[in-house]
């Protein structure tokens, strides 16, 4: 499924769920919330970024890695460890569900606006910035910025996550320079270690395995655990044990996603375990599985994600 689609399908799901109509427009837009001023040169220079973004994101699809939108909850919930199964969900509803739905297309817009490859490590304060200036976008509202960073602030346990926080800062920036674009992914790595694993994974396995997702910053995980979320029907439980919370991702830090080129959406499936890639990828004996079956987390087994940060 391309990217667009899946936004197509998502806002039908949103839709579905009767969250669509009447976004309540906050009368208050400023308050504590005090952004940097825009930045125009920064601004048209990613404006300029976002086309070639756009034509490397697209010819990613092409190759059929699929996308981390797409990652899937299993049908049921046995394989997530009784501790989480047993807690009452937390679920969004009402006006809630509503400023979830607001911000999740905001952030979609802001998305669209930048680039895919821009999103995925765009900083919150720089998205606050450009979605003020940005027509398309508009700005965040008072309260949709309360709703994400009470949503930031929120201990997970809640939810059954029992990940760490790898990331305490809502702010938390990406330096450029500590990153760069592995070729035909739209996709980031941090240089070092994570570059040095991905790099000895291509050329001991080949060109069939691709890194599916790579460094991803507070508003691209915002905007997946959203997206998973409201397909949950805004279950952020649910969501959890398939999407961590922003600022408990290891993608903040140095873990990514490889897939098999050609197999697309299931890379994201457990049925990526069942593939020669992943095989291959379990006799080299230097990569671990961040979340392995029966993991202590509250997560699904993720066969593709390739523990980097130990
Ligand atoms: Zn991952």
């Amino acid at each position: 499924m391309r990217r667009r689609d899946f936004l197509a399908l998502s806002l039908g799901a949103i839709a579905a769920i009767g969250c669509v109509a009447g976004r309540k427009e906050d009368a208050v837009k400023t308050a504590k919330f005090v952004a940097p001023q825009p930045q125009t040169d920064l601004i048209e220079s990613i404006e300029r970024a976002a086309i070639e973004e756009e034509q490397s994101a697209q010819e990613a699809m092409e190759e059929g890695i699929g996308s981390e939108d797409s990652q899937a909850v299993p049908k049921d919930n046995l394989e997530i460890v009784k501790e989480s199964r047993e807690l009452k969900p937390i679920v969004a509803q009402g006006d809630e569900l509503e400023l979830l739905t607001s911000v999740f297309k905001r952030l979609a817009s802001v998305q669209k606006y930048i680039g895919f490859g821009n999103f995925n490590i765009i900083s919150f304060d720089a998205m606050i910035s450009l979605a003020r200036t940005a027509k398309t976008v508009g700005a965040f509202t008072y309260a949709e910025l309360t709703y994400l960073e009470k949503l930031f602030f929120r201990d997970a346990k809640a939810y059954g996550f029992f990940g760490e926080k790898v990331t305490t800062k809502l702010t938390e920036e990406i330096a450029q320079k500590e990153v760069f674009k592995a070729p035909n992914t739209g996709h980031y790595l941090y240089k070092g270690k994570a570059a040095q694993v991905y790099e000895s994974v291509k050329k001991d396995i080949g060109d069939s395995i691709i890194m599916t997702s790579g460094v991803r910053g507070i508003p691209k995980q915002f905007y997946l655990f959203l997206a998973k979320t409201l397909e949950c029907k805004g279950n952020y439980s649910e969501a959890s044990h398939s999407l961590a919370p922003a600022g408990y991702s290891y993608h903040g830090i140095g873990d990514f996603d490889v897939g098999k080129v050609g197999y697309g959406e299931k890379n994201f499936t457990q049925d990526f375990a069942q593939t020669q890639e992943f095989e291959k990828l379990m006799q080299l004996g230097y990569i671990a599985i961040r979340y392995p079956r029966g993991n202590p987390y509250g997560v699904y087994f993720e066969p593709w994600h390739v523990e980097v940060v130990t």
